[in-house]
């Protein structure tokens, strides 16, 4: 999974339309504006730390970034992107950005961070009782061995959200995770593959189509939880978005170009409405002691 996904996205832009898939930011601005407004009112009430910077994980076309930086004003930019094709992208949208291969080395100061579908992408390994489910060659084919009840775990996010919480505690600063996925643990096979907007078969095509799985928040929570930081419930996308307003700038949208009202109102219902990324995208914030609780998780 993690070679598949690093050929994947180091060869093209799969975002959008002309691509295999699309993320909330590149349905609306609303949604990146409502990011950093979370962002903005958490910097105020922490005190307006002078040193913070913006950071983002996996942030694709830089449209998130864009739309939440017109909100949050002049701040630094440091994006963690291992796709030299999507920073050349992000690069286009947000002007003086760093870029880091790893969290680990992103700066030692507070941080304002954001990683919307990036969890997501990251390896997984699939259990089956104590023996691993592989991916094997059999007649020629890609083919999977065990087969049964499967659990799912993953190194590679645990290892994310644990950096994350310790640069958190260490530095100050709050972290949103947003994505698809369950807030309580549970057993279930979620690999998934999609290509030119289509669930696909995830053994076909290796490395040219998006490999994912759904996000254990419970498990997030475990690797955050002792360094110190605190982390909010996890709680849908749809509530999350109304609580911090998005009706409320969904009108002003309309109010300022009625001739769009009808695409307005389709991109709210797609990011807010429980049978679309409503209820499925759950978000979740890391946070310093310090630093005060995310609005829209009170
Ligand atoms: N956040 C964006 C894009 C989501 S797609 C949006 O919402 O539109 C996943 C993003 O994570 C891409 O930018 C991809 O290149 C990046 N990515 C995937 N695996 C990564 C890894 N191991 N390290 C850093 N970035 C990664």
């Amino acid at each position: 999974m993690a070679l598949c996904n690093a050929h994947y996205y180091a060869t093209r832009d799969p975002l959008g339309a002309s691509g295999d898939f699309t993320t909330a930011p590149e349905i609306d601005q609303m949604f990146g504006e409502m990011v950093g407004a979370c962002l903005a009112d958490c910097w105020h009430r922490a005190g307006k730390p002078a040193e913070a910077i913006y950071a983002e994980l996996g942030p694709g076309r830089g449209t998130l970034a864009a739309d939440a930086l017109r909100v949050l004003g002049p701040i630094d930019v440091h994006l963690v992107e291992t796709s030299p094709a999507l920073r050349e992208v992000q690069r286009g949208r947000v002007s003086g950005a760093k870029f880091y291969d790893r969290i680990d080395d992103l700066p030692k100061r507070p941080m304002l961070l954001v990683a919307n579908e990036f969890f997501d992408a990251l390896p997984i390994r699939q259990w089956v009782g104590d023996e691993q489910r592989l991916v094997v060659v059999d007649d020629d084919k890609l083919a999977f061995t065990a087969t049964g009840l499967i659990v799912e775990d993953s190194p590679s996010r645990i290892a994310v959200a644990a950096g994350l919480a310790a640069h958190l505690a260490a530095h100050g600063g709050v972290a949103l995770i947003i994505d698809y996925g369950h807030d309580r643990s549970a057993p279930g096979d979620t690999l998934q593959a999609v290509k030119d907007h289509c669930f696909a078969d995830v053994l076909a095509n290796p490395g040219d189509q998006d490999l994912t799985s759904h996000v254990d928040f419970d498990a997030l929570r475990r690797a955050a939880s002792g360094s110190g930081v605190r982390t909010t419930d996890c709680i849908t996308q749809g509530e999350w978005l109304h609580r911090l307003g998005i009706a409320h700038r969904a009108q002003g949208l309309t109010a300022a170009n009625p001739d769009r009202a009808e695409t307005i109102a389709s991109a709210l219902a797609r990011l807010t409405a429980p049978d679309q990324m409503g209820d499925l995208f759950k978000v979740m914030a890391i946070h310093h002691p310090d630093w005060p609780i995310p609005a829209g998780f009170q």
